[in-house]
């Protein structure tokens, strides 16, 4: 009996041997996030504060970190990276926001004085649980995540008021409020993974970068010129 081989297949989806990770520096607590990455135990993961076009166009995935969304977005804009991220949102490059940088994500924000990325469908409230508590810690269960519950700092932090029908809820506080989800290649949280050791939230997004496929163009390509 004779036996036809396989047609071959398209190597999809892709998983790559290395990834560089930058972490957008224009304000906030980026270099607690840089030592993370670099200290998460996947192999492969280098990572570089992001500033330029250029720097942009170089990394394979995204962190935008807590700190002031409403300087973070001005910051965006001075820079001239605001319209060239978004393209490289659109052609699927792997961002994740952390408290401040979550805000930045969200399609809607109760709050903001000027308008976010908007990429990913949820409505974020800012400084949601108000003055009397600008700082407490929680053990949160992180859907997927091996392990002990993992500990998250919250710093003036925002919750995820709604989510749409592609988010995925990753974590919730006690109260049942949503404080982490996902949505294809983005990731929000509330909480600041860079101030713990715990490092699985960044081991994580470092698994969501590699495993991605082969899409993007360099943002300077991608933003159409006016
Ligand atoms: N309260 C800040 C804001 O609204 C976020 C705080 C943080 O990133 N720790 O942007």
């Amino acid at each position: 009996m004779t036996s036809t081989p396989a047609p071959s297949r398209a190597p999809f989806p892709v998983k790559r041997e290395s990834a560089l990770i930058g972490v957008l520096a224009l304000q906030g607590d980026f270099a607690e996030h840089v030592a993370a990455l670099l200290d998460c135990g996947v192999e492969g993961i280098d990572a570089i504060e992001v500033r330029t076009l250029a720097e942009l166009d170089e990394i394979d995935g995204l962190i935008i970190p807590g700190g002031e969304s409403t300087t973070i977005a001005r910051l965006l804009i001075a820079f001239d990276l605001m319209e060239p991220l978004r393209a490289r949102i659109r052609g699927g490059l792997p961002v994740w926001g952390t408290c401040a940088g979550a805000i930045m994500l969200a399609n809607e924000v109760t709050n903001l004085d000027r308008p976010p990325i908007a990429a990913m469908d949820i409505t974020v409230e800012r400084n949601a649980f108000g003055r009397q508590v600008d700082s407490f810690e929680e053990d949160l269960d992180i859907a997927g995540m091996e392990g002990p519950p993992l500990r998250a700092v919250f710093i003036r932090a925002p919750v995820i008021t709604r989510t749409g029908p592609q988010v995925q809820v990753l974590g919730r506080l006690r109260d049942g409020r949503v404080v982490a989800a996902r949505e294809g290649r983005l990731l929000a949280t509330a909480f600041h993974p860079e101030l713990t050791p715990d490092r699985r939230m960044h081991a994580l997004f470092a698994h969501m970068v590699l495993d991605r496929t082969p899409a993007n163009a360099p943002a300077s390509v991608r933003v159409e010129s006016d």
